[in-house]
């Protein structure tokens, strides 16, 4: 983006516009295909549209900020388009990061169009917020390779994606130290899955793997150090689940606005009574404040400042617990109409608890924050 940069306290005048342009899109473009969609399925029409129109590409060129301000642009409009562009990033981030030559070649400018489906598959049912605990095996297969036997849980793009990237236990080490990360296209025999109802209209699945063969082609990055590219692929993703909490937030405040200046009660509007009013402008701080942690904690990643870990976790725990306190308090303002099926409130009340749990749960969020402080007090003394 050309000039004007975001200073400590607003974005620049270009930055505004794009994101501007970007509600309008989601709003004008997106909105449509996602209306066509199937909850809880991949909308292939929605992904190509996301890459017809640059912006899946743009989730792999921009830096933080950036990808912060095009996730939070496009959940105000249209959450299902801003999960699925986020759901290509986190699942071909790694590709990007660790793969190989021809790994990227062959999948990553299909990510990009759109016509290639991309899933991250860290999860298990009984590794999950302790995510190095993760059993899913990589057997040595007598032939060369590995064989992978096990289960994934609660992954997003399952069983639709075009390919995984998945992280096994190669075991050369004991806990992290022993995780290696592999690309699996979807048609790799012996892989299969189901997918899961959730409360988010999110497509969502498990994934079996039934001694599904991998090679030391499908690596990404060296055996042992896949715990390293999951890591990595969080932290940049992490403060930019921020920005998807405050778009939908955002979203949530307009609605309430529009709604309690116009409903009349009592002789007067909604507005009117203080309690309303006051509960608004609750809301809108909470949001701004919420905003501009999500803008101070992608731009330290940018600056790659020293303590991205603290400012990353304290922004996804901010806006993820504040984007759930403002579509709530919507919810109560608006009345009834806000739990009709269909309305945008009751789209958003479903849409709004899943972040508050994935991509470190808002308790791990605390425990990074707390280990960062004591951690530079330690280093203080
Ligand atoms: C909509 C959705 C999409 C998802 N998509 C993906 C995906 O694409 N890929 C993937 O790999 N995973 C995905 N997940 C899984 C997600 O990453 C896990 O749900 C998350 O890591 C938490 O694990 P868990 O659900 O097993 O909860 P647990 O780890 O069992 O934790 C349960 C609860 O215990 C508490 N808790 C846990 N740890 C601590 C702690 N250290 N201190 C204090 N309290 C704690 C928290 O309240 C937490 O919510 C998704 C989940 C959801 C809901």
């Amino acid at each position: 983006m050309r000039g004007c940069p975001m200073t400590g306290f607003a974005l620049g005048v270009d930055q505004e516009e794009w994101c501007g342009r970007l509600r309008a899109l989601s709003a004008q473009r997106l909105r449509p295909l996602a209306e066509k969609g199937e909850p809880g399925r991949v909308n292939r029409p929605l992904l190509a549209e996301l890459g017809e129109l640059g912006l899946l590409e743009r989730v792999f060129t921009s830096g933080a900020l950036e990808l912060c301000l095009l996730r939070e642009s496009l959940a105000y409009g249209c959450t299902e388009a801003e999960t699925a562009l986020a759901l290509q990033g986190l699942g071909a981030y790694p590709v990007l990061r660790a793969g190989s030559e021809e790994q990227r070649e062959r999948w990553l400018p299909r990510v990009r169009t759109g016509r290639a489906v991309a899933a991250f598959a860290l999860s298990e049912p009984a590794a999950g917020s302790d995510a190095a605990a993760l059993a899913l095996a990589a057997e040595p297969d007598p032939a060369g390779g590995w064989r992978l036997v096990g289960e994934k849980c609660w992954i997003s793009n399952a069983p639709e994606a075009d390919f995984y990237t998945v992280f096994a236990r190669t075991g050369e080490g004991p806990g992290a130290r022993g995780v290696s990360a592999f690309l699996v296209p979807a048609d790799r025999e012996g892989l299969g899955g189901q997918p899961l109802e959730m409360l988010s209209p999110h497509p969502i699945g498990s994934l079996r793997f039934d001694g599904v063969p991998v090679g030391p082609q499908d690596l990404l990055g060296e055996a042992g150090r896949g715990f390293r590219v999951a890591m990595d692929t969080l932290n940049l993703f992490r403060p930019s689940v921020g920005a998807f909490a405050v778009g939908m937030a955002r979203a949530a405040l307009d609605a309430t606005l529009a709604h309690t200046a116009g409903r009349t009660a009592f002789g007067g509007t909604l507005s009117d009574l203080q309690a309303v009013a006051h509960r608004v402008a609750e809301m809108a701080t909470r949001t701004e404040a919420a905003r501009l942690l999500v803008y101070a904690a992608a731009g330290a990643y940018d600056r790659g400042a020293a303590d991205v870990p603290r400012r990353a976790a304290m922004a996804k725990l901010l806006a993820t617990e504040t984007a759930q306190y403002v579509v709530d308090q919507a919810v109560q303002l608006h009345g009834a109409v806000a739990l009709q099926r269909g309305h945008l409130l009751e789209h958003l009340y479903r849409e709004v608890r899943a972040p508050r749990i994935y991509e470190g749960a808002s308790e791990v969020q605390r425990t990074i924050i707390a280990k960062e402080l004591y951690g530079a007090l330690g280093a203080g003394r």
